[in-house]
């Protein structure tokens, strides 16, 4: 590009910048009317935990878990005291578990080392576990004004879609490039109403499938708008491959106990509980079932009994579960490795995935 093209393209970027951060406040303060209970929250903590709760989630759906946390731990010292079994029963059905426990660490940290305050800056936000720079940003500009702009899913959408960028949100250049723009357009006199601003337009106006551009107050100047890219923007590099994986539960029942253990490891539903799992590459039906190594070792020679599938979509996961009893002798399996046996009236204590809790209640079991 010529030094005077360049120039002139630089201009009218600069032009469509400033004419979308009026336009957005315009916006914001006369036409938005999203109401959500975390909005215009000042405290850190609460702010804090409305932000960990709607990663990868809605706003509906995560606004009865955040009413039910704001009440069972109404500041961090509640949270830090919490029995973590209590908290992820709290939790239970929100999913990304890995969001509670981390939750858990950092109340604990904020109250043990840092006197029960959320650090006052951006970069000590981002130190904290479990806090990336899109939940440290929503934290430093709503709770103590900071000029730090918020970039995630609505905020790529947006200036995507309005500067018509082709770059793949979800790369390193992407990333960086977004980012750039997003503190560029930034209100910085306002930074709480401006992030508020750009994540509600987002998310009630410049939506992913049918946006309401006729409603928009940045239409007059969206390219993709203009050049009817709306729905190619914003663009990914790739997509996931979605992994098929066949749980087979075995609820190995003697009298009123039943055998659940607690899930490690670096794998979906940390900290949750299940029964005793058997997980193969291809479903199994009873005869394949009672034939599989991790069966024999049970001491039974009866085949189990098939009570239902359950099908769970996770992020990159397909998750098809099968359910099965199988009356056992608990003197046989006392010492089975890695669980306990537990009373069918205890089970309601205890943190179970979503596909799990469905099933037990559908065999009220709970
Ligand atoms: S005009 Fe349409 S595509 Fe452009 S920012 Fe507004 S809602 Fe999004």
């Amino acid at each position: 590009m010529r030094a005077g093209v360049n120039c002139r393209w630089m201009e009218t970027k600069k032009a469509a910048g400033t004419f979308f951060t009026k336009q957005l406040m315009h916006w914001h303060s006369a036409h938005n009317n999203r109401s959500l209970p975390w909005k215009e929250e000042k405290e850190p903590y609460k702010i804090w935990l409305s932000e960990i709760i709607l990663q990868q989630t809605r706003a509906a759906q995560g606004l009865p878990y955040y009413l039910r946390f704001t009440e069972a731990y109404p500041t961090v010292q509640h949270l830090a005291a919490a029995n973590d079994e209590d908290a992820f029963r709290l939790w239970q059905g929100l999913g990304y578990y890995n969001r509670c426990k981390n939750m858990l660490a950092t109340a604990r940290i904020i109250t043990g080392d840092l006197n029960g305050c959320f650090p006052v800056t951006y970069e000590g936000l981002l130190a904290l576990k479990g806090i990336g720079p899109y939940t440290a940003a929503a934290i430093a500009s709503f709770a103590y004004g900071l000029p730090q702009a918020v970039v995630d899913g609505n905020v790529y959408r947006v200036l995507a879609r309005y500067f018509g960028i082709d770059t793949p949100f979800d790369t390193t250049e992407g990333k960086k490039e977004f980012a750039t723009l997003a503190q560029q357009l930034l209100d910085v006199n306002d930074s709480a109403g401006y992030n508020q601003a750009i994540m509600d337009l987002g998310a009630t106006v410049c939506t992913p499938a049918l946006p309401k551009c006729s409603e928009c107050p940045l239409q007059a100047q969206c390219t993709a708008f203009r050049q009817g890219t709306v729905q190619l923007l914003p663009v990914r590099s790739k997509k996931q491959a979605v992994r098929n994986r066949y749980f087979h539960y075995l609820l190995l029942v003697d009298g009123d106990a039943v055998w659940i253990r607690k899930r490690d490891g670096k794998d979906i539903w940390q900290n949750l509980h299940e029964p005793f799992l058997i997980e193969h590459d291809a479903p199994m039906d009873v005869k394949m079932l009672a034939k599989h190594n991790s069966f024999g070792g049970l001491g039974v020679r009866k085949e189990p009994v098939f009570e239902g599938m359950l099908k769970q979509k996770l992020t990159h996961q397909l998750i098809e579960t099968r359910f099965f009893t199988l009356p056992v002798k608990l003197a046989v399996n006392k010492h089975l490795e890695g669980g306990n046996w537990v009373k069918f009236s205890d089970l309601k204590k205890l943190a179970f995935p979503k596909t799990i809790v469905s099933f037990l209640e559908k065999k009220l079991y709970f």
